[in-house]
């Protein structure tokens, strides 16, 4: 069977944090997209309608504009039918007023049927007395009112015309009256439609002539230019007008509105370039990020403390474990509960489960320095003790104790016997001591007892005592038994504890050297 390795190891707060930053960016990216198609939507038709208001406005200001414009030149050319006994000057008179008061045409003249400026005001043109030709020529040979495409007149500037036949009260063909704008200089067209030419969001206008030819634009140098190629051109010059998503000549995306002006045959765009919908589109979706960024960081902070609490229980466990394990005693009380279930119930059954480690411990840890026959403490807890005493700086005394031929005990009464006699040692020398001192079975029928804060002398005393009292004692034997002892304190004696139990050793070997049933001292030089 493969076992999968799980090598990479995630944090808990990494993990929330991600999950939650994941689920929250892809709400926001979800929010963002939605909102950014409809906000879309609305902003287009919002402004394609706005649009088709505004050209169908100008476009309303165009028509009413040349109507009057054909009016006025249709009542000066009747006016001059009327009255044909009038001069030359007279009429010139008649021009100039025209062109004075309405301000409608940049330059007035009358052409006569021989195609004869025969007046032209203001005479600065300085066209009076010569003949035309061209379009000029051909619109007099109509003898209808027209309104021409954009030419090169005679006087080389870019202009329209707009004309009325003249014909004297006898019916006879006079030639025409002739208004002229000049579409490249300052007109008529350009001073009611001139006002805040290109909007702060890029919106402007723009009219089409007959042909597709600029007539006005807020970019006077393309004037004249042809811009037949626009789809929407070509519609709103066949007499249409709408509303649609265009690409224009100069390869700009624009939402166009496009309105037929009847009276001229022209037609008026106007449009906002899709770009501007873009930048106002950026800025939304911009603030909404703004908005979601708040309350995704409030979230991101919540669960970065929720991982902590979390994790929280475990790290205290896994540190408690660390302590167990490196052997230092753990403090199990601390049982205080947690918020979340499984971080609890787990937190309770480790305590336990350490709880009764510790106990388990602590029990053969007894058990290994306990002496099982006497129940004393063995010669580990005696090492142990007397570590302690040297690191505590305590003086003592120490006094080794063995049983006088106790080899004979065994041979007489029997090994069963000489345990009785080994426990009966036991309870009878700790019967003897103070609660501070220590009475250990330091192995066979050998025994040790530290006596704190107690010198060689003081010590002697209680041996003495104990000695004799052994001495007088019936054992389970039935009869009394002796014991040597030797003496050794600390730190008189010695500072080292080796030297100290060798010496205690030979005051005992002295003892019993000495006939036995006796107490020695160690003295240096002995
Ligand atoms: P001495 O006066 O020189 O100390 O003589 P001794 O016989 O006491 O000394 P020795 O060291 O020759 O003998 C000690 C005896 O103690 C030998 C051994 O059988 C006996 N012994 C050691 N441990 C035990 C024990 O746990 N139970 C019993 N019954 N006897 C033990
Ligand atoms: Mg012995
Ligand atoms: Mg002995």
């Amino acid at each position: 069977m493969k076992r999968i390795k799980y090598n990479r190891k995630f944090k808990l707060t990494t993990l929330l944090t991600s999950l939650v930053s994941a689920s929250v960016i892809l709400t926001i990216i979800i929010l963002l997209g939605a909102s950014y198609q409809s906000e879309k939507r609305s902003l287009t038709n919002t402004y394609l309608s706005l649009n088709g208001s505004k050209s169908e406005k100008i476009s309303r200001s165009v028509d009413s504009l040349f109507k009057s414009m054909r009016l006025s030149l249709v009542e000066t050319t009747n006016y001059l039918a009327k009255n044909s006994e009038l001069s030359d000057e007279d009429i010139q008179e008649q021009l100039e007023l025209l062109r004075n008061n309405s301000r409608y045409f940049n330059s007035l003249s009358w052409i006569d049927e021989t195609g004869l400026i025969r007046n032209i005001a203001p005479l600065s043109v300085g066209l009076k007395g010569e003949k035309v030709t061209g379009i000029t020529r051909d619109v007099l040979d109509l003898k209808v009112p027209t309104l021409t495409k954009p030419y090169i007149a005679p006087s080389g500037r870019l202009i329209v015309l707009m004309s009325e036949p003249l014909f004297d009260s006898n019916g006879n063909y006079r030639g025409i009256i002739g208004g002229s704008i000049y579409l490249q200089e300052r007109n008529v067209l350009n001073e009611i439609l001139g006002n805040d030419i290109i909007g702060e969001d890029g919106s402007y206008y723009y009219v089409v002539g007959p042909g597709g030819k600029l007539l006005f634009h807020p970019y006077t140098n393309r004037i004249g230019e042809d811009v037949i190629a626009n789809p929407m051109v070509r519609k709103v010059i066949q007499g249409q007008s709408g509303v649609q998503r265009v690409t224009n000549t100069q390869g700009i995306s624009m939402l166009a509105a496009y309105n037929h002006i009847p009276e001229t045959g022209w037609g008026v765009i106007q449009q906002t370039p899709v770009s501007y919908i873009n930048e106002l589109l950026k800025k939304h979706t911009k603030q909404l990020m703004l908005y979601a960024l708040s309350p995704f960081l409030f979230l991101l902070f919540l669960s970065v403390l929720l991982a902590r609490k979390l994790a929280k229980p475990f790290h205290y466990l896994a540190d408690l474990v660390n302590q167990l394990a490196s052997g230092e005693q753990v403090l199990t009380l601390e049982k205080n509960s947690h918020w979340n279930r499984e971080a609890d119930l787990l937190t309770k059954s480790v305590l336990i489960a350490i709880d009764s480690v510790q106990k388990n411990n602590t029990k053969l840890t007894e058990e290994a320095m306990t002496d099982p026959l006497t129940e004393l403490p063995n010669i580990r807890k005696f090492q142990e003790v007397l570590e302690r005493f040297k690191n505590e700086e305590k003086s003592f005394s120490l006094v080794l104790i063995d049983i006088d031929h106790f080899k004979a005990v065994n041979d007489n009464f029997g090994h069963k016997a000489g345990d009785e006699v080994l426990k009966y040692m036991a309870k009878m020398v700790s019967s003897l001591i103070r609660d501070s001192d220590v009475f250990f079975r330091y192995g066979g029928e050998e025994f040790v007892l530290l006596l704190p804060d107690i010198n060689s002398s003081e010590a002697y005393e209680i041996a003495e005592r104990i000695r004799i009292k052994v001495s007088k004692r019936n054992t389970p034997i039935g009869e009394p038994i002796t014991i040597s002892l030797g003496i050794a304190d600390y730190p008189q004696a010695t500072r080292s504890l080796n030297d100290l139990f060798r010496f205690a050793d030979k005051a005992l070997y002295k003892s019993k050297n000495e006939g036995r049933n006796r107490t020695t001292i160690w003295f240096i030089g002995s």
